[in-house]
Order: C-alpha cells, then sequence, then structure tokens
C-alpha cells in the first residue's frame, strides 16, 4: 500500500475554489445538485461499459445514490456504486480543470467578487462546489473492476492542495463525505436534504435514496429506521410526458446533462414515432461556451439508447451549426453496442438529425416570433451568443436555407446602433418603391462599415443597407443569393445598377457626364495601367472623391483581406 502523499491543485482550481466559496454562497445548496448529477454520470458510464462485460456489476446490480448524514460527525455523504475512479483518474478530475479554455477564461477575472461570481456560473462548478459548505472533503473510490484494495483516497481543505493514499473500499463506486462548516448544520437534517433533493435533483432517473425516519409517537421524536426510501422520482426525466415535468425540472435537468449553472433559454421535448422512434429534449443555453469556435469541439447532446447511456457528444445527431444544442435523444431503434462509426453511416441517425434539426429551427424561430418583450430579448440574447454559428447554417444546410435565413440578424442604416436586430423580413417590409434588391456592404467592423463610402448614395435615396460585419458574413452570403425573390446586392461590387431607384432623367445626366470626363479617364488608366482592372466615373458618391470596387464576379476586398489573414 503506497503512502500517503500530498499533491497541489492547478492553478486555476485553487482560483477556483477561492472565489467559489465566496462568490457562490447565496446559492449554496447546489452543492448537492452536483455531487448528485456527478454520481448520476458515473452510474451512466457503468451500465455504458458493463454492456460489453457485465463482470463489471460483480454481485451489486442495482444502481443507485445514497445520502446520508451524521449529525455527531457533522458529515453528509454522498455515496454511489457508479464506474468509480482509478488513482490516475482521481489525479485528473479532481486535482485539474479539464475544460477547454479554462485559462482563457481565469485570464478574464476581474477580482471583482460579483462581476466574478457571474463568470463563475457560466463555467459551471462541478465537484468544488463541495467546498461552500465543508471544510474538509474526503473522497473514497474504486473503480469498477478493481480490487478491494485499489481504493483510493483522495482528501482537502480545498486550499492549495490535497492528499491521496490507497484504501480497502468494499463496493465499486465512490463515497463523497463533507464535513460541514461552521453555522452549516442545518444542513444535518433529513428534511432539509430531502428538499433539496426534491428541488434540483428530482429528474435523475437513478433512484436517490435516504434512511427513512418516522414519527415515533410513543417516544415523541422521530427514530430512524432499518430501512431505505427513495426521495426522487426516480424515472428519466425526458421519458415522462411532459404535462408531467414543470418548468424547473426541465431547468435543473437541463443543468445536469449541460454542466451548465444557468437556466437554458428554451428546450423543445417530443417523443418522434414512425420511420424512427425516439425521444429529443433539447436545449438553447443561455451563453455561448468557451470553445464555441473550435468546430472539431464535440456537440452537446447525450445518446441513450432505450434509456441505456450510450455516449456524451454524439455530434452525429446535430449539424455542426447547431453544435451548441445540449440535451438528450433517446433512441428505440439504434443498438446498444452503437459506436461513433456506426452513427456516421446509420439511417436511423440521419433520420433522427434531419428531424432534432427542424425541432431545433422551430424552436428558434418561435422565439424570433415571440410577440411579447420576454420572448424578444430572449431571442436577442440567442443572437447575441450563438447568432454567428447559426450563419454557418446557411452554406452547410441547403435543405434549410430558407428558414435559417429568416432567423438571421443584422445591423442596418436604419438604426444608429450596432445591435444585430434587423431581420431579412423587416427589411424588405421597408424597401422603398421601385426598390427590387437588398443591399448590404461587408466591412472588418460597424464603424467601417457604417462610414463607408459606398453608402453615400442610398443615405442620399433614403434606402436602407444592412452592415455585415462578422467574419462569417462573406462565406455566409456566397451561399445566400436572394430572399423572397430578391436578389442580395454588395453595395461595393461592380456598376451599381439602382434599377428604378435610378429615374430616366438622372440617367440621361450621367451619361452626358460620363462622355465630358472621358479624356480624364483614359488618362487616369493609362497611368495606373495593370495596377487598375477598369477606371469609372460613378454617381454613388457623395462626399468622397473616389472608392475603390471590387469587379462583379471577384472576391471582394474584405474577404480578400480575410483569406490574406488566413494564409491563403
Ligand atoms: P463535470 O461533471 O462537469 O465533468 P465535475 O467537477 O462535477 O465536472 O467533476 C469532475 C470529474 O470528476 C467528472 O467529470 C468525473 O470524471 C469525476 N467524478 C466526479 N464525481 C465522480 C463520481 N461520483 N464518480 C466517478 N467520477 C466522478
Ligand atoms: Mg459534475
Amino acid at each position: 500500500v503506497a503512502e500517503k502523499e500530498t499533491l497541489g491543485f492547478q492553478a486555476e482550481v485553487k482560483q477556483l475554489l477561492q472565489l467559489m466559496i465566496h462568490s457562490l454562497y447565496s446559492n449554496k445548496e447546489i452543492f448537492l445538485r452536483e455531487l448528485i448529477s456527478n454520481a448520476s454520470d458515473a452510474a451512466d458510464k457503468l451500465r455504458f461499459e458493463a454492456i460489453n462485460n457485465d463482470a463489471l456489476y460483480g454481485n451489486d446490480h442495482e444502481l443507485r445514490i445514497k445520502v446520508a448524514f451524521d449529525k455527531d460527525a457533522r458529515t453528509i455523504t454522498i455515496s454511489d456504486n457508479g464506474i468509480g475512479m482509478s488513482r490516475d483518474e482521481v489525479i485528473s478530475h479532481l486535482g485539474t480543470i479539464a475544460k477547454s479554455g479554462t485559462k482563457e477564461f481565469f485570464s478574464k477575472l476581474s477580482g471583482d467578487q460579483q462581476q466574478d461570481a457571474a463568470l463563475i456560473g457560466q463555467f459551471g462548478v462541478g465537484f468544488y462546489s463541495a467546498f461552500i459548505v465543508a471544510e474538509k472533503v474526503i473522497v473514497n473510490t474504486r473503480r469498477a473492476g478493481a480490487f478491494a484494495s485499489e481504493g483510493v483516497r483522495w482528501e482537502s481543505t480545498g486550499e492549495g492542495d490535497y492528499s491521496l493514499e490507497s484504501i480497502e473500499k468494499t463496493g465499486r463506486g465512490t463515497d463523497v463525505i463533507l464535513h460541514l462548516r461552521d453555522g452549516e448544520e442545518e444542513l444535518l437534517s433529513s428534511w432539509k436534504l430531502k428538499s433539496i433533493i426534491r428541488k434540483y435533483s428530482d429528474h435523475i432517473s437513478l433512484p436517490i435514496v435516504m434512511q427513512k425516519e418516522e414519527w415515533d409517537e410513543e417516544a415523541k421524536q422521530t427514530v430512524v429506521k432499518d430501512e431505505l426510501e427513495t426521495v426522487n422520482q426516480a424515472s428519466a426525466l425526458w421519458a415522462r410526458s411532459k404535462s408531467d415535468v414543470t418548468q424547473e425540472q426541465y431547468n435543473e435537468f437541463y443543468k445536469h446533462v449541460s454542466h451548465d449553472f444557468q437556466d437554458p433559454l428554451a428546450y423543445t421535448h417530443n417523443r418522434v414515432e414512425g420511420r424512427s422512434e425516439y425521444t429529443q429534449l433539447l436545449y438553447v443555453p443561455a451563453h455561448a461556451p468557451f470553445d464555441l469556435w473550435d468546430r472539431s469541439k464535440r456537440a452537446g447532446i447525450k445518446l441513450y439508447v432505450k434509456r441505456v447511456f450510450i455516449m456524451d457528444d454524439a455530434e452525429q445527431l446535430m449539424p455542426t451549426y447547431l453544435r451548441f444544442i445540449k440535451g438528450v435523444i433517446d433512441s428505440s431503434d439504434l443498438p446498444l453496442n452503437v459506436s461513433r462509426e456506426i452513427l456516421q453511416e446509420s439511417r436511423d441517425v440521419k433520420v433522427i438529425r434531419e428531424g432534432s434539426t427542424k425541432r431545433v429551427l422551430g424552436m428558434l424561430e418561435e422565439m424570433a416570433n415571440a410577440e411579447e418583450q420576454e420572448g424578444k430579448d430572449k431571442y436577442a440574447t440567442f443572437w447575441k451568443e450563438f447568432g454567428q454559428v447559426l450563419k454557418e447554417g446557411i452554406g452547410e444546410d441547403a435543405t434549410n436555407k430558407d428558414r435559417i435565413a429568416k432567423l438571421l440578424r443584422f445591423a442596418s442604416t436604419a438604426n444608429d446602433s450596432d445591435e444585430q436586430t434587423v431581420s431579412f423580413g423587416d427589411y424588405v417590409g421597408r424597401m422603398k418603391e421601385g426598390q427590387d434588391k437588398i443591399y448590404y456592404v461587408t466591412a472588418d467592423s460597424y464603424t467601417a462599415a457604417k462610414n463607408s463610402p459606398h453608402l453615400e448614395i442610398f443615405r442620399k435615396k433614403g434606402v436602407e443597407v444592412l452592415l455585415m460585419t462578422d467574419r462569417v458574413d462573406e462565406w455566409m452570403l456566397s451561399f445566400l443569393n436572394d430572399f423572397d425573390g430578391k436578389e442580395l446586392v454588395s453595395v461595393a461590387k461592380g456598376g451599381l445598377d439602382l434599377g428604378a431607384l435610378e429615374d430616366e432623367l438622372e440617367k440621361k445626366e450621367h451619361e452626358e457626364v460620363e462622355a465630358g470626363y472621358k479624356e480624364l479617364v483614359d488618362k487616369m488608366k493609362g497611368a495606373l495601367g495593370d495596377k487598375a482592372k477598369d477606371v469609372r466615373v460613378t454617381f454613388r458618391l457623395t462626399d468622397s472623391p473616389a472608392c475603390l470596387v471590387a469587379d462583379e464576379n471577384e472576391l471582394s476586398g474584405n474577404l480578400l483581406r480575410m483569406l490574406k489573414a488566413a494564409g491563403q
């Protein structure tokens, strides 16, 4: 048996612990939700590994989570008979934060407690939240399949370090023992713990059991019975009927599957029957994760087959441009031993992905079309967080392109703000008489777009122009030629044809002026030589003397700059 050794926490863990204890105190009950959530994940993992290795169960087939307390010792213990952890796993899971983007996240913290508390919430708190109420945490764990002598004890006061030692542990799984801080005595009550479990963890599909307590009339006090009772509903939430699930339960379930700390913006829950049978419970988060831009990052969908957890991050179930969606898909048709490779080719999966995509778009449309302010605000939040990713869908999902186009929002010359709130529909509704095109300008920034000399003629004529300044816009526009039968036209490209907006008289005048400048233009062409493809007299400018335009069929200046920056 190895000696007890002491190891230091990763720097970010130390910071997280410090912040959490101080800033999340008003929300301290969530520690139990987080620990139960981990216990439930551990059971899911065991079930999955056991599909191909039934021996992992040993003689203990009934997965459950047990919550107990000891008034004298001032402890609360959360036990599971899930997958457990090996020594190496303990070190990497309970000594570091494995989330991508952790370093960047911590570099953003300001030191202002209020501000940072909100950020920490976004980051997700997990296991370390135990230290909100505990001055010391002990974890006894044994990996499924390991010998009793291969147990590991992790112990820490949540300051700079933790200790590890080998122990004998009779059953597999994990016990988390919290030694409560002074002042947390109210948690040492059956009633209190049950009410916290029902509030935050009712959706957990495993039974959460506690020792039964009963009022003894003779002794005039509650006595602890030698019997366990199940505190939660212990059925998969997504398998319940919608009318049996409250908003709070949906929200708490979201936090469990997403490891998020905030409520979601919206969800959709459906049971689909027919060619393929499955249940989907999908959520739109209220904020973007740190690694939203990592397209290789796997999506947030948990795949279950007939209630058995199969895998996290099943990226085949959602198109890449909806990678921010979180939730559960439970299929009745897929085999239990389905692998990522099989998912890739499966027809069932294709059907599920198409169905889920339609559901998500429907959910977004509902938010986008909301009449009341709350709904409008939600869509604005959604757009701020995920709008740029949704734009990828224009190029990625030809089938749903029209639906996605309706969901897009832009800044526009109609508003004096860089906020992206104008839809193509809004634009079309405001088009001037005789206008048959949708005009836009692309630029690196809102300021550059707003001050583009190309806009001058449009301002003069009172024609609205959409201001496109996201990196993905040019790429997206290469897949989007029109909306609602109206051509999308860059104000910076080619000989701008204003169509009916330009009257006959103006046209004639322009031709005369052009003829008058022919000599000058020829001289300039000669002087510029190969540097310019053409020199033209223009009427689009009202203040600026000259501007550069791209050829109709050429990449625009902005896209060229982007490609250059990307080294192409
Ligand atoms: P998250 O649940 O978001 O991954 P946590 O901080 O809650 O983050 O947990 C960190 C990791 O520790 C988990 O991903 C898991 O690998 C491990 N872990 C925590 N609790 C348990 C447990 N009860 N059984 C097995 N592994 C656990
Ligand atoms: Mg967790």
